[in-house]
């Protein structure tokens, strides 16, 4: 289970591109834009003291990540997801990380 914080003002419904899910974009506080399963359900909100934009708090557990669902998801995927998949490890031909 993990909190993500993300700014209200930032939600739309979306479609997912890969495999054309409804969906829930929003800006998390760390400025990287996630897609969320609909709907998000936020379990607190608070005004940040910098810009006065609206912040929630959702978990994944009740607010899952489309990363988490979605069929194309590994298509999405940049980084490696570990020792767990040799396969996109031997994939990436042109990658090189020292
Ligand atoms: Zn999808």
């Amino acid at each position: 289970m993990a909190t993500l914080r993300i700014y209200q003002d930032s939600r739309a419904v979306g479609t997912c591109r890969s495999c054309g899910a409804a969906i829930e974009w929003a800006e998390l506080t760390t400025g990287a834009r996630h897609p969320f399963e609909l709907p998000i359900k936020p379990i607190r909100a608070q005004q940040s003291l910098v810009d006065g934009r609206t912040i929630e708090d959702v978990e994944t557990r009740d607010s899952p990540t489309h990363f988490a669902r979605c069929p194309d998801a590994k298509s999405w995927r940049r980084q490696p997801a570990g020792p767990s998949s040799p396969e996109t490890s031997r994939r990436g031909g042109g990658v090189s990380n020292r």
